[in-house]
């Protein structure tokens, strides 16, 4: 084993690596650039290990195979160039006109590439093979430009893994200029220049990776934080109506043992003599008072409270809200000078597809309580013979089977 095989073997391990890891990241996040740079990264390695006969020379023995082999990868690593670099750059760096050259950059050199194959007596000559070449290098170096100019992080981190080459290949020209002949660490300087391109570039997409990550779960958090707001009411700061109804959806949360409405007693009257910023410290209190471990509360309404009741026994839970909140409002709200209170329907819950009927049920238990004079609970069953189909008319026998629940307060 010589030099030249370590140094070929540490070139591929360089290449592949960042192949390896660009695979977790893709799992983790599929980002079109990983790809792109993946693909380059492996037209990369077939070159390097066809450039020599180190490891495959038994098997391509022919040196003109194996060179037009090379000349292949070489065409595709550099067809990759332009969609890798369109994807890589930040949204914006690049403007329309060159994304859109970039994108189908591949074309050209893909042709060039292909005609010889396709119509073998179609010899491209090389003069226009280097052309090409020439017109793709200047449209990346174009691209990177124009991207460095518009503050891209990312063509910061490619220009620099491609400093490298440029030079190396600027002095190769130069001695080729200059003394006719070819410069002879042409070879090893390309490839330092190749890994150090290979080096910087994969800690360019990392970082790129790790910076659009980083957006990514911002955006995730802005989203949930702005769903939270537009689920929450922001004078209580109990859940809204849109709230409750995500509660009531979430298959994953635990099914209440029944459901109940709070309405507060007249609590215009309560406006209309101490104003409305008593009467918004009044639905503050009453909201403080359904703060409970057996129970998730929403204000559905002004002054109007959806309660899910988790506990064993969901009515007496929902009677000892009444309570709550009178002294709530009494030791918060002093000045009010009467009493505040509460009705409250109640109606349990059988499964979960009966959850909105069971709310329904407890609307109508509601207005019994409100007609039989208020500050009282009343619970009815989900499904009640004769029941009171709206809030307008109840009918009689309802109105019967509420008394048995009824507590009056
Ligand atoms: P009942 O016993 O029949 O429920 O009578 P009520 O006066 O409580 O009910 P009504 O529906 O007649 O009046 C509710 C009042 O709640 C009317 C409205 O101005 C007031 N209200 C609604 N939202 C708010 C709010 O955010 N803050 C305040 N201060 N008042 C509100
Ligand atoms: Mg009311
Ligand atoms: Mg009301």
């Amino acid at each position: 084993m010589d030099w030249s095989t370590v140094f070929l073997g540490m070139f591929l391990g360089f290449v592949l690596l960042p192949v390896i890891y660009n695979a977790g990241l893709y799992a983790a996040m599929r980002e079109r650039f990983l790809v792109w740079h993946s693909a380059r990264l492996i037209a990369m390695a077939v070159m390097a290990l066809v450039g020599t006969e180190i490891f495959l020379g038994a098997w391509l023995a022919d040196p003109a195979l194996r060179n037009q082999i090379k000349l292949f990868a070489l065409d595709i690593g550099i067809a990759m160039t332009g969609p890798f670099l369109v994807a890589y750059v930040e949204e914006g760096k690049l403007g329309p006109r060159l994304r859109r050259a970039l994108l189908w950059s591949p074309a050209l050199i893909l042709a060039v590439t292909f005609i010889p194959v396709l119509a073998p007596d179609q010899a491209v000559p090389n003069a226009i093979r280097h052309l090409v070449f020439l017109g793709l290098i200047a449209l990346f170096i174009a691209g990177s430009v124009q991207a460095l100019r518009r503050g891209s992080r990312a063509a910061r981190f490619q220009s620099a893994a491609w400093s490298v080459i440029i030079v190396v290949s600027l002095v190769a020209v130069g001695h080729e200029l200059a003394f006719n002949a070819e410069w002879p660490l042409w070879h090893y300087a390309i490839l330092v220049g190749l890994a150090i391109e290979v080096v910087v570039s994969a800690i360019g997409v990392a970082d790129r990776f790790m910076g659009l990550r980083g957006e990514r779960d911002e955006a995730i958090a802005r989203e949930a934080l702005f769903a939270q707001i537009a689920a929450t009411d922001s004078l209580t700061g109990l859940p809204n109506r849109r709230g409750l109804h995500a509660r009531l959806r979430d298959a994953e949360a635990p099914l209440p043992a029944a459901v109940a409405v709070v309405d507060l007693d007249h609590f215009k009257r309560i406006n209309d003599s101490h104003g409305h910023a008593i009467g918004d410290r009044v639905l503050k209190a009453a909201a403080s008072a359904l703060l409970h471990d057996d129970m998730f509360a929403a204000r559905v309404g002004g002054e109007e409270f959806a309660l899910l009741l988790y506990g064993a026994d969901p009515v007496a839970d929902a009677d000892a809200v009444r309570a709550r909140i009178a002294e709530a409002a009494k030791v918060r709200i002093a000045e009010i000078g009467w009493p505040v209170s509460a009705s409250i329907g109640v109606c349990p819950v059988g499964d979960r597809r009966g959850l909105e009927d069971a709310m329904r049920r407890a609307d109508e238990a509601l207005y019994l309580a409100k007609q039989g004079g208020r500050d009282r609970t009343v619970a009815l069953p989900i499904t009640g013979q004769g029941a009171p189909e709206g809030r307008k008319s109840p009918t009689k026998s309802a109105r019967i089977a509420a008394h048995g629940l009824a507590r009056a307060g």
